[in-house]
């Protein structure tokens, strides 16, 4: 498994690459947004651990620029305490989770764990449905690929799990605990907001009307679904 750190702190990078080899992975750094960016869309990465206060270009640019290059790796963000952040702004723009600084290892352990387990490109591998289609969309799962009206459309790594959990078990209403614990895989995130944000955006790229969505239903008191 290969993972990008871009990330400023020399004392981090070094602590963090150390403990990320002596578990396995196979570790690329960065000190700078601009190399950051650099390297994550130039060469294929499972994992970017994103810092978002960086020189020359922030974690937010660098992950909202590669969404629109169509470069789906999980992200995972960093930011130090007392930083303001934006969750809201971060999900949007593609970030799959966030870390606040300081943190234990083995809490970012557990979210990288959970990030590569959960990534689209490992779970097609599995069993489930190839192919599925709705509306004017039609969902390749293997390649996690998402076509709309014949335009690619871009989907985060945590707004296509989200999408294929629900696909997968349409017709059933989920909570948002529920949700945030089959398809987030841990219950770290504060705020079942995060849900929502995901599925607003789901369907901003995938309904027709999103306000009035077919099939991502909202089903009040209850949680979402997908229609049958
Ligand atoms: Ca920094």
């Amino acid at each position: 498994m290969k993972v990008l750190l871009v990330e400023d702190e020399e004392g981090l990078v070094l602590t963090l690459t150390d403990r990320l080899i002596s578990e396995g992975f196979n570790v690329t750094s960065a000190t700078d947004g601009r190399d950051g960016f650099e390297l994550a869309a130039s060469q294929p990465f499972d994992l970017l651990i994103l810092d978002v206060m960086l020189p020359k270009k922030n974690g937010y640019d660098i992950c909202r620029d590669l969404r629109q290059k169509g470069i789906a790796t999980p992200v995972l963000m960093l930011t130090a305490k007392g930083e303001t952040i934006d969750k809201v702004l971060g999900l949007k723009l593609g970030a799959d989770d966030y870390l606040t600084k300081p943190f234990e290892m083995i809490e970012l352990l557990a979210r990288v764990e959970a990030l590569l387990r959960r990534s689209p490109v490992s779970r097609a591998n599995g069993q489930g449905t190839d192919t599925f289609k709705f509306g004017e969309v039609s969902i390749d799962f293997k390649r996690a690929e998402v076509v709309k009206n014949n335009d690619t459309v871009e989907l985060s790594a945590m707004e296509f799990k989200l999408l294929q959990f629900l696909i997968e078990n349409r017709g059933h209403v989920h909570s948002r605990d529920h949700l945030l614990d089959e398809v987030w895989g841990y219950d770290a995130m504060p705020s079942t907001r995060t849900v929502d944000v995901h599925i607003a955006w789901l369907r901003q790229k995938l309904e027709d009307n999103p306000k009035h969505p077919s099939f991502i239903q909202t089903v009040h008191g209850m949680g979402y679904k997908f229609a049958a």
